[in-house]
Parts: structure tokens; sequence; C-alpha cells
């Protein structure tokens, strides 16, 4: 498959990361912790490591989180221009942070203009129930919505729920270990025209963009499902530039 899209790779500013931050992420990634913070400064460097993956496109979640992790706003303008290396592979992705904008509906304007594709909602744990989204699904019928994570290791069943019910929500099946994906939702195949390829690399526990995906490929899933979800769904999502 040569045009494999990962949605949810976390390439950010990591040098604003508060320093408790900084320690925790580089726990158990010492090796290689050069490395990482050189592809966040980079883009070449991620473009190498998507060719030796077999990935053609990924998706740079970024967010604001100005008190938990130490990114401010310019986290937006960052996904921005690291994009503009390749516009074709690298996918911008930002966020407007509730709490802190004095500008909502501005602030999103501006993430637009600036080629933002996405905007990353982090809710903390409490408030991270797919159910909330049904609300928003309701109010909101036009809007594209991803789910990251599939609600993983709490709520399965609530998105499974959410994602059958509104045929605009989407699961991305970052964080999940793609061993368990059908452990954690048997009846992936009914909603699989929905479902969008992730990692979350480079997370704890996520080593390596190939791994996951060969591990993908090794499901009992047909050649046309695993298509639909490392490549033609993002496809439609994000419809290449040419
Ligand atoms: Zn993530």
């Amino acid at each position: 498959m040569k045009r494999i899209t990962d949605v949810h790779i976390h390439i950010q500013p990591w040098r604003q990361l508060k320093p408790a931050v900084q320690e925790a992420m580089r726990k158990g990634k010492e090796d290689h912790w050069e490395i990482l913070i050189s592809l966040m400064d980079d883009p070449r460097a991620l473009l190498e490591v998507m060719d030796k993956s077999g990935v053609w496109r990924v998706g740079l979640v970024n967010y604001p989180s100005p008190d938990i992790m130490g990114f401010d706003d310019s986290t937006n303008t960052f996904a921005a221009k690291y994009a503009q290396t390749n516009p074709e592979r690298l996918l911008p992705y930002g966020g407007v942070h509730a709490r802190f904008t004095r500008d909502p509906q501005g602030d999103v304007d501006r993430l637009i203009d600036l080629g933002i594709r996405l905007l990353k909602v982090h809710p903390r744990s409490k408030y991270g129930n797919p159910l909330e989204l049904d609300d928003v699904a309701i109010d909101f019928p036009d809007l594209q919505l991803i789910m990251a994570h599939g609600g993983r290791p709490l709520y399965m069943e609530e998105a499974f729920f959410i994602l059958r019910r509104h045929g605009q929500v989407r699961l991305d099946v970052s964080g999940i270990p793609p061993s368990k994906l059908l452990e954690y939702f048997p009846r992936l195949t009914e909603i699989v025209d929905r479902v969008l390829w992730g990692t979350d690399w480079p997370s704890p526990g996520v080593k390596d963009l190939r791994q996951n995906i060969d591990q993908f490929l090794t499901l009992p899933l047909t050649n046309e499902q695993q298509r639909a979800i490392l490549e033609t769904n993002a496809l439609a999502l994000f419809p290449a530039e040419s």
C-alpha cells in the first residue's frame, strides 16, 4: 500500500514542555531522545522516517496546553510552518483552548487561515466519555468529528454507540495496541468506512510507525477493509492536493 495516512502522531514544539513533563516523556526514550527532538525541529528528518516506514502522510497533533504541558498558542504556528515543508504529506492540526481563549470564533477562523486541517480538543479523562459527543453531533450535523483512541480503556461501548448513531463521527485507532483492536472493537467491520489509521507515535509504548502497521495487517480483516482503514477513509476526509 502506497498511500497510508497515519492521522495521529505527535510532532510538537517539545522544547516548550514544562521540565517535569519533559522528564516524564523522556522516560524509556533516553537513548533516542535527541533524535526525537531533532524530528520536532526538522520536517525533513520526519519525512525520512515516514519513507522508511512506508507512511505517505501524517497528521501532526498539536494543541495549546499552557498550564499542563507547557504549549502556548504558538503550537499552532509551529504545526502550520512545519507542514509547509511538504503540504501533501504533512497535515497540520491545532487547537483553541476553551478556558484560555478570549475570542473562540475568531481564534478558530485564524487557525483555518493558517491552514490548520483539524482542531484537537484535549479533555481530561473525566470529560472523556464519548457520550459527550452526542450533543455536539446533534447540534452540528455538518461538523466532521474524529474520536481519538476510541474511548480506550474506559468507554469503548459508548464510543461504538456514538459511532453507530452518528455518520459524521469517525474513529481514530491510535493508542490502541493493533493486536487488541478487535478485542476492544469486536464489531469494527460494521463501521469500517469510518475507521482511521493512527498510532500516537512517539507516545509511550509506540516504538515504531511500521511495527504498528505490520501488527495491524495480521488481524483477520479483508484486504478491502485494511485498505479502507489505512488509505481510503483518510483520503475521503483529507483529500490529496493533486
Ligand atoms: Zn495522541
